[in-house]
């Protein structure tokens, strides 16, 4: 990020360190918002002293706050929630701002962060342990869930307000506290529902704030204060996080990233499928975890289906996500934006078919970081632009013989984040779904998100660890088990 207007003109961005905001005293970074290229923010790089004094702080209230009563604890992420929803409004304005989302999927992302709050509110039921009565002669025995201490939370920058969500509700439901490491390209969404989470009651010290990029993060995987952490990103840091962490001792969920494929049978439906590849590969503009960037066509559906794709590409409407007719927003930096058209150019060298050229597109020339939806048929499924993951509005067209092929095609990848198949035939769907080696699977369904109640269950490179974020996995992440076994004579 380099300067390009002045100090006086932009946003802050604090961090918060003991319920208090603070305003950091390190260098700073421009941020631009990605639809107009425009400077908007000033984004931190914290000091030592302040990373260090937010974990103090999270290690403080620790004691407190991991004795007080579940339901107390909840009580405050209900109210938390309730802020949330009365501030959705500026709050979905912000994730635009920031990120580039359409309001649509701005307002998508908010509901499903919601969601994992709603779920985290369930922790009284959640942390239950099991009891077991005579497991020997006067011997009872019974399991606890208790708090792991401070947890730190370092999240990407494609989903501002959604992926925060996943870690500190279930963390703080369990009686941990936290220390969150937004992306530094979007931290403004996490330090307004920071300041939030405090408006609704959250004690000092329970949930802090930090800004920066690897240092910052270095020094929350090294410092032994810090006792689990949870990672959402690309998988080369992905995998430094586990490993870094793990050394010094911490329980680590490290979730990467994804090369998705979308398998189109001979006899699935044109119209829904279409719709659905549509949404999953240049929805976000392609920067989701979850986005289809493969489509494999099988047998004589090839020709059809990517006629049906480039004709809704055409109509796509791509634009700043702040007008509501907009149906595709711009990539995140000018920097992501050459790394896509780098890869459109590498897929032609590698002798893909151009069926359609975002890079033509007028808006793709102008102001902001914007890229046409680019489609790229019968794609070689060994070239670098089936295998390595792109993330942005690019997919590519792999044509197969039959669903065996298919699912090689699939199961070859080196990630396994998601994979859907679309068909009439639940024996074709069965078959896809058993053999499929991703963790997230689709049925007629683009993007095969997990609701909070399941865990977010990436495979392969898409995830480093043993628990996921989400679901039980996810309580069971953020807690540790305790059996007592317990002798009274009868
Ligand atoms: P990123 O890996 O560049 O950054 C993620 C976080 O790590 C940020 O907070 C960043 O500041 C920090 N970071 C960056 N480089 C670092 C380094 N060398 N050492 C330590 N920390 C570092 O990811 P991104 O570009 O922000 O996000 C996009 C990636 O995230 C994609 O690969 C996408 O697939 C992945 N993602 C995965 C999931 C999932 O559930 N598996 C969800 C969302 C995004």
């Amino acid at each position: 990020m380099t300067p390009s207007a002045t100090a006086l003109e932009l946003k802050s961005c604090p961090l918060y360190i003991n319920g208090k905001p603070v305003i950091s005293t390190g260098p700073k970074d421009i941020q631009h918002n990605p639809a107009t290229g425009e400077a908007v923010a000033e984004i931190p790089r914290c000091t030592a002293e302040e990373i260090s004094a937010a974990i103090e702080a999270a290690h403080q209230a620790f004691p407190a706050w991991s004795r007080t009563p579940v339901v107390l604890r909840c009580k405050v992420l209900f109210k938390f929630r309730e802020l949330l929803e009365k501030n959705s409004e500026e709050l979905v304005g912000l994730v635009i701002e920031e990120n580039g989302k359409t309001r649509e999927e701005a307002q998508g992302s908010f509901d499903r962060g919601i969601e994992c709050i709603e779920f985290a509110c369930g922790a009284p039921t959640l942390m239950m342990g099991d009891t077991v009565d005579r497991v020997g002669t006067s011997v009872d025995s019974w399991s606890t869930r208790y708090p792991v201490g401070v947890c730190a939370g370092i999240t990407p920058f494609n989903f501002p307000f959604m992926v925060p969500l996943w870690m500190f509700p279930m963390a703080i439901a369990c009686g941990n506290t936290f220390v969150l490491k937004p992306s530094d390209k979007v931290p403004r969404t996490a330090a307004r529902m920071v300041e939030l989470a405090h408006e609704a009651g959250m004690p000092p010290g329970v949930l802090n704030l930090v800004h920066g990029a690897k240092s910052t993060v270095d020094q929350l995987l090294t410092d032994p204060r810090v006792r689990a952490v949870s990672f959402v990103g690309s998988s080369a840091v992905a995998k430094y996080i586990y490993q870094t962490a793990a050394n010094n001792g911490k329980r680590v969920q490290a979730l990467g990233g994804a090369k998705n494929h979308s398998v189109v049978l001979p006899d699935a439906d044109m119209k829904s499928t279409v719709a659905a590849v549509m949404g999953s590969g240049f929805g976000c503009a392609g920067e989701r975890c979850l986005a289809t960037s493969v489509v494999v066509a099988v047998g004589e559906i090839g020709d059809p289906l990517v006629k049906e794709l480039v004709s809704a590409a055409d109509k796509l409407n791509v634009g700043n996500g702040c007008d509501v007719k907009t149906g595709m927003g711009p990539v995140i930096t000018d920097e992501s934006k050459k790394r896509i058209l780098s890869y459109i150019e590498l897929g032609e060298k590698e002798g893909a078919v151009l069926a359609r050229d975002g890079r033509k597109d007028p808006v793709a020339n102008g102001k902001g970081y914007f890229v046409g939806p680019t489609i790229l048929d019968k794609v070689n499924p060994d070239s670098r632009v089936a295998k390595e993951e792109i993330f942005g509005p690019v997919l590519s067209v792999i044509r197969v013989k039959d669903l065996k092929e298919a699912i090689d095609v699939v199961s070859r990848s080196e990630y396994g984040n998601a994979a859907s198949v679309f068909t009439r035939s639940g024996g074709a769907a069965r078959q896809f779904t058993q053999n499929v080696t991703a963790g997230m699977v689709g049925i007629n369904v683009g993007v095969p998100a997990p609701v909070a109640f399941f865990p977010f269950s990436g495979w392969k490179n898409s995830f480093f660890g043993d628990l996921h974020a989400l679901g039980k996995d996810g309580v069971h992440f953020y807690t540790e088990t305790k059996v007592v076994t317990c002798r009274w004579p009868d």
